[in-house]
């Protein structure tokens, strides 16, 4: 070997033993595990399929646990380490915790991930008729670029309260041969003063108006004959009249299915990844840890994508109680419980896109394939609104993460100063809870189909695993 291949080897291996190296999730999978990776994607996309809103998850996940054998929890239960309880907050947010052999003062570990979707909401009074075509009015929920939701097929998805009180569950457009419900944009032969308009205004929110009906009630004259026949067929069916829509929640979400995507396969494009893509695995990592060493905790939680707030989203108390009158169950003190417990806030990431790469920071952004995202801090403009994870608890995970082969990375929300977004660790570490933001890296973030890797789920059901095992 001549001196300077002596060289090159010597600041190769030096390289390999003090460079951060960065490796494809299939470099580093083995077969048995790839295998395993494609069996969970294939019930994740069922999951998908199945429940595409926060009230349908909230009753696929309560039923499901019903069935295998977890209690309604309620205070003062006699609980023992392996037994199985969960939380209905109000048919929109679900916890489900399984006890550990630890005492519950020693802490317990939460996942805790969103399970609402941005979505077009139907306003209070959502039915009119304009030029013998019947809409409904809709109100966008989260943050979303309003002219991605045109020309797309949509469902509709949630719940009446009838005047006697009756509830009547809606949810049209997602069975073979549903009629869907669609949001028309401008020809582009006429859309020469629409495209001047700024990227937020190109749809205003009040263009966002749901095709319904087109066909009038029979009659010699009178107006509003389609808005007519569209309410006479919906009273016929449903046994509804428009007032009824002053108590009623429906959501208008992407008729898609959830489908492979690319010729390897690799990829799942789904409505609503974010933030089932986390909500899933952390559901399915403690169904199988059935007897914890410290007590599981999985909250599934409303109302992230308008800022938390509600009883139903994470700001409000019913995590916190709920530790409360768990711990009350053991005879603990409630504060003891919470401030040894630690959390993983599991929410997606925004994944490196290489045909937008400048709003990432190269170093310091995921990449898809290269497993779970582990994201230290979020917030925006001087990290403001961020819980910030401390290095010891960073060194906590990373040493689970590492133990066990979990394939993971970390990443920053986008470039300094450019953006930023929150999620909902900051409300739990406020709990005096050690927590850190983890999940999925996702293309097209909020558009009506997103995209994640497959081998990046399969990490993230890894790390919730493994965390709830520790
Ligand atoms: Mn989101
Ligand atoms: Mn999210």
């Amino acid at each position: 070997m001549s001196n300077s291949e002596k060289e090159k080897n010597e600041v190769q291996s030096l390289k390999e033993k003090l460079f951060y190296q960065r490796k494809h999730a299939a470099m580093r999978l083995s077969e048995e595990e790839l295998q395993a990776c494609q069996e969970f994607c294939e019930e994740y996309k069922f999951f998908m399929n199945t429940a595409k809103t926060e009230r349908e998850i909230n009753t696929f996940m309560t039923d499901f646990l019903q069935k295998q054998g977890y209690q309604p929890f309620h205070s003062g239960m006699t609980l023992h380490a392996g037994d199985k309880v969960y939380l209905n907050n109000r048919g929109k947010s679900v916890i489900m915790a399984t006890i550990g052999k630890k005492d519950i003062r020693e802490g317990v570990r939460i996942c805790a991930a969103h399970i609402d979707s941005p979505r077009l909401d139907l306003k209070q009074h959502p039915l009119y008729e304009s030029q013998e075509m019947a809409y409904f009015k809709t109100h966008y929920y989260g943050g979303i670029k309003k002219y991605q939701w045109t020309t797309v097929p949509l469902s509709l998805h949630g719940v009446i309260i009838r005047k006697d009180g009756s509830t009547l569950t809606v949810r049209i457009g997602e069975e073979e041969g549903d009629p869907i419900f669609y949001i028309t944009d401008l020809l582009p032969h006429l859309a020469d003063e629409q495209m001047r308009r700024s990227a937020p205004q190109i749809i205003k929110g009040e263009e966002l108006n749901l095709v319904i009906g087109s066909m009038p009630f029979k009659a010699e004259k009178g107006n509003d004959l389609v808005k007519l026949a569209v309410m006479k067929l919906l009273n016929e069916k449903y046994n509804i009249t428009e007032e009824d829509f002053l108590s009623a929640e429906l959501e208008a979400v992407p008729a898609y299915p959830a489908k492979d995507v690319g010729f390897d396969r690799s990829f799942i494009g789904a409505y609503g990844h974010d933030d089932k893509v986390c909500a899933y695995p952390a559901f399915r990592a403690s169904l199988d840890v059935p007897t914890p060493e410290h007590t599981s905790v999985i909250v599934l939680t409303d109302k992230e994508e308008t800022g938390s707030d509600g009883n139903t989203g994470l700001k409000s108390s019913y995590l916190k109680y709920f530790l409360y009158d768990l711990a009350e169950c053991f005879g603990a003190n409630g504060r003891t419980v919470i401030s040894a417990s630690k959390c993983l806030s599991a929410d997606v990431n925004a994944g490196f896109d290489p045909t937008f790469p400048d709003v990432l920071e190269k170093n310091n952004c995921a990449y898809l394939n290269h497993g779970v995202c582990v994201t230290k801090f979020t917030g925006a403009r001087g990290k403001s609104g961020t819980s910030d994870a401390s290095a010891e608890f960073a060194g906590e995970i990373r040493k689970i993460l590492d133990e066990n082969h979990v394939i993971w990375q970390t990443g920053e929300l986008g470039r300094v100063d450019l953006g930023g977004g929150g999620t909902v660790a900051a409300y739990i570490a406020n709990l005096n809870i050690d927590t850190i933001d983890i999940g999925v890296p996702v293309l097209s973030m909020h558009a009506p189909y997103e995209l994640v890797a497959k081998t990046d789920i399969w990490a993230a059901y890894r790390a919730f695993k493994v965390f709830l095992e520790s």
